[in-house]
């Protein structure tokens, strides 16, 4: 279904050392070995929210880690749900996971998995990176969080999914990359056309997500060297391009403007 079209969201930072990645869609463990970085290498992996494009697949990477030879904990960072969704997704492989111990020698994953549930402020410090979670507004979705990664010298902001939210510019301000999603609203209104359930599937999209237009709005007002789009609204439509959500955001936003695809490397 998806051979054509974008992967759901999953990105990966590299900084002062540290691996790190932030959201775990579908497809991110094949992403990452496609990257040339060994999945032995991960330090630390952050979930902003559990919305399945966001978290189908951090069962399988840790398992997949595990399989390639893991020895030390990986950190996994997650809110309120998180313990449950491990703790379920262990359960549902069992069989190997005690089979691998037993036959293999390895140890039990469980113990290879260093998990903190986080909620607003203060999450973390890894190596000199200070990491600070600030609540979005993705309703239904209450526990969804924007990461700020931040080592003194850079800045870079994870958006995670949400409405406009005018707090994100002071937690985004001066950053050196803001990573927001982003909804082109002509491509959703075509989206909308060809959806069975549009009027509900209208009310979801304009209450919990941006428009390219408010995804600008706040990196300007919080003087954002580079924003990135990402996590696009439609991802699968022929008829809109990487070009229209540009067009549309160099309306809004005078800096450095990016718009997200699969396997795209940014340095700052
Ligand atoms: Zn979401
Ligand atoms: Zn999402």
């Amino acid at each position: 279904m998806r051979s054509e079209t974008a992967m759901p969201t999953s990105s990966m930072l590299v900084m002062d050392g540290k691996t790190i990645i932030v959201d775990c869609g579908i497809g991110v463990t094949r992403s990452i070995v496609a990257s040339g970085v060994s999945l032995l290498d991960i330090n630390a992996i952050f979930i902003t929210h559990l919305h399945s494009d966001h978290v189908l697949e951090l069962g399988p990477l840790l398992h997949t880690i595990w399989t390639s030879g893991l020895k030390k904990p990986v950190d996994v960072y997650g809110p309120e749900g998180i313990k449950e969704y491990l703790e379920a997704f262990l359960q549902s492989m069992q069989f190997d996971n005690q089979i691998r111990v037993e036959d293999e020698g390895r140890l039990p994953l469980e113990e290879l998995i260093n998990l903190t549930i986080y909620s607003e402020g203060f999450v973390t410090r890894l190596r000199s990176i200070d990491v600070q979670a600030l609540k979005v507004n993705h309703p239904p979705v209450e526990e969804c969080y924007a990461l700020s990664f931040d080592n003194e010298s850079k800045k870079i902001v994870f958006s995670a999914d949400t409405a406009y939210f005018e707090p994100l510019t002071k937690f985004s301000h001066k950053c050196d990359v803001l990573v927001h999603e982003a909804m082109l609203m002509k491509g959703v209104e075509t989206l909308l056309e060809r959806t069975p359930n549009a009027s509900r599937l209208r009310e979801h999209l304009l209450a919990s997500h941006s428009t390219v237009e408010e995804a600008c709005k706040i990196a300007t007002m919080a003087k954002a060297k580079h924003l990135v789009f990402n996590h696009l609204i439609p991802a699968d439509d022929p008829d809109i391009s990487d070009e229209d959500f540009l067009a549309e955001g160099k309306n809004g936003f005078s800096g450095q403007l990016t718009v997200g695809y699969d396997g795209i490397e940014i340095t700052f």
